[in-house]
């Protein structure tokens, strides 16, 4: 037990590196990526500390090379989705009363372990598992893994700092205790920070954790369990299953003990796990706790003073860097008739200079989306866009499957605000532009905030102050992440919490206290240094 309140150190974000041409760092990161590349992984299941191997087999391919195999992972029985919730349960005790510095020390540790010795496998795997560039990877892996684990070790003790008033003679104190079951944990496939977040912030705040890692992530997962392990997290304290994500669930939500959902998916998925919990509020022992953080269809709007080159830079950035697979990506643009033809024409310009390929070649800005399914829901948007005589395909538009799942950067303008693909999250690189005229700046920031179900993020390009106060209030609820003459994406920890309301999930800001303080129950303990031993109060004569 600590007899001193020590100090988390003050975080820094990890600095992003560059790897430029020739440099140690690129060769570095390629020979890790070949020699994975090169291997068969098997990936188990890890329940308290143990591989368990069901012979059941998923296999696992880089996007952008799907013919090949990097190896197969473990898909999880019945038994083991039980065995992984009784292991989380029996590790609770311990893991919960130990010293809250001995569990910020081993996700500080992990923090290292990912900024050095870990980070080229955790890059290469995230390039081959999710068809990231090096950048990409980088910022995401890398980076904002490393911020979510440093960020939220400070954050969790300027929460246990916060502690109420006491009058003379008491002494009032609150104990931010973890929640009173287990915490399940379910990532998407697309950044390896989420994955590691989302059962590491829980586990620090003294929670065990069932995590149910995207199948399409499993290949970088790995190396997320692997680090926490590591770093020390306990036997049972995070214990990851993959495979049917609807069994898996359903079990976990037949548990009385299951006390919360650390979710990041799509809306659909969220809604029918609400439904499912609501439905049976009545075996739980407490409420559980559901924070969700789902779809948007991320909006950019400019304003006839913005600067076309600013604006073209954003819809490229925005849109179209990791292939739109971002919740935050740009997908609708909103542009003034009068700059409409130049921010266009330096969008055209821009896009013809993108490759496309392997992220293996450095050149390469954009690389394969995840799966056969999302090639499809991609390539079939494209076709109805074709067809369409309310829609144009500017640039881009042509997809090809036979190597790699790539879908070009497509650029599309409609004359039809309300046209599928300016309401739809159709999550790739595909970005829609609605012109409207000048005159109507007023009337579209109300059309931008009426059209989507989602409100995750947002940008308005304006030199004009009057313009962005005016967007600022006319799309308060529209983005949970807005953005002043900047791109819609690329939140980093500790400097723009993140997250959407609206059908874009429950707001709780990945990497904040707002976060973390759903992972606690607090309890309020009253000290009485001298009590009453009459019970009449001086009002009673
Ligand atoms: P997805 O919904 O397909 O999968 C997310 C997770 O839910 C995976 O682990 C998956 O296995 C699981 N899942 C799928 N079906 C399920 C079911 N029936 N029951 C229980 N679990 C189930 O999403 P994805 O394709 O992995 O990720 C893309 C989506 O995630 C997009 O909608 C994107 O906007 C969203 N996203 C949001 C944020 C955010 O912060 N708002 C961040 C990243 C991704």
């Amino acid at each position: 037990m600590a007899n001193s309140c020590f100090k988390v150190p003050y975080p820094v974000n990890e600095p992003v590196r560059s790897y430029t041409p020739n440099s140690t760092e690129k060769e570095a990161v390629l020979e890790t990526y070949r020699k994975l590349y090169g291997q068969s992984k098997e990936v188990p299941l890890r329940i308290h500390g143990k591989d368990i191997k069901t012979g059941d087999l998923g296999t696992m391919h880089p996007p952008h090379d799907h013919k090949h195999q990097l190896g197969v992972y473990h898909k999880a029985r019945p038994e083991d989705v039980k065995l992984a919730i009784d292991s989380a349960l029996a590790a609770r005790s311990q893991w919960s009363t130990m010293d809250w510095s001995a569990r910020a020390s081993i996700f500080l540790k992990a923090a290292a372990l990912v900024a050095g010795p870990y980070r080229d496998i955790i890059n290469a795997s995230t390039m081959l598992a999710q068809s990231k560039t090096i950048h990409q990877a980088e910022i995401d892996a890398a980076c904002e893994f490393a911020d979510f684990l440093r960020f939220n070790a400070y954050y969790l003790q300027e929460i246990y700092e916060q502690q109420p008033d006491s009058d003379d003679g008491i002494w009032n104190r609150l104990s931010y205790r973890p929640l009173e079951g287990f915490v399940y944990a379910v990532s998407p496939f697309n950044f390896t920070a989420i994955a590691g977040n989302l059962p590491a912030s829980a586990a620090l705040m003294g929670n065990v954790v069932v995590w149910k890692p995207s199948d399409h992530q499993v290949f970088s997962a790995q190396v997320v369990m692997e680090i926490f392990e590591e770093a020390g997290v306990p036997p049972g304290v995070i214990n990851m299953v993959m495979g049917d994500p609807e069994m898996i669930t359903n079990i976990v939500l037949d548990t009385p003990e299951f006390a919360g959902i650390h979710y990041t998916g799509s809306t659909a998925v969220f809604k029918d796990i609400w439904t499912k919990i609501g439905s049976k509020i009545h075996q739980f022992k407490s409420y559980p706790r559901i924070v969700g953080e789902t779809g948007g269809k991320d909006f950019i709007i400019a304003h006839p003073s913005a600067k076309p080159l600013e604006v073209a830079a954003a819809i490229i950035r925005g849109g179209f860097e990791f292939q739109g697979q971002k919740c935050s990506a740009a997908s609708r643009v909103y542009l003034p008739a009068s700059i409409a033809p130049q921010i266009i024409e330096h969008t055209q310009k821009m896009m013809a200079e993108i490759q496309m390929g392997s992220p293996e070649d450095f050149e390469n800005f954009v690389t394969a989306v995840i799966h056969q399914g999302a090639f499809n829901r991609l390539k079939d948007a494209i076709e109805s866009i074709r067809k369409s005589d309310e829609a144009t395909i500017l640039a881009g538009g042509n997809c090809d499957d036979s190597k790699g799942y790539f879908v070009e950067p497509t650029l599309v303008q409609t004359t039809n605000p309300h046209f599928f693909s300016m309401e739809t999250e159709l999550f790739g690189p595909l970005v829609t532009v609605y012109v409207y005229e000048d005159k109507d700046w007023k009337e579209t920031l109300e059309l931008i905030d009426r059209t989507s179900e989602y409100a995750l993020t947002g940008a308005v390009f304006s030199q004009d102050r009057y313009a962005l106060e005016e967007a600022l209030g006319a799309l308060e609820n529209s983005a949970g992440n807005f953005y002043l003459n900047d791109k819609c994406t690329g939140a980093v920890v500790g400097q723009q919490p993140f997250g959407g309301a609206r059908g874009s999930g429950t707001n709780d800001k990945a990497g904040s206290v707002y976060n973390l303080l759903r992972w606690v129950s607090p309890r309020l303990i009253k000290e009485t240094f001298v009590p009453a031993q009459d019970f009449k109060y001086p009002f009673l004569g």
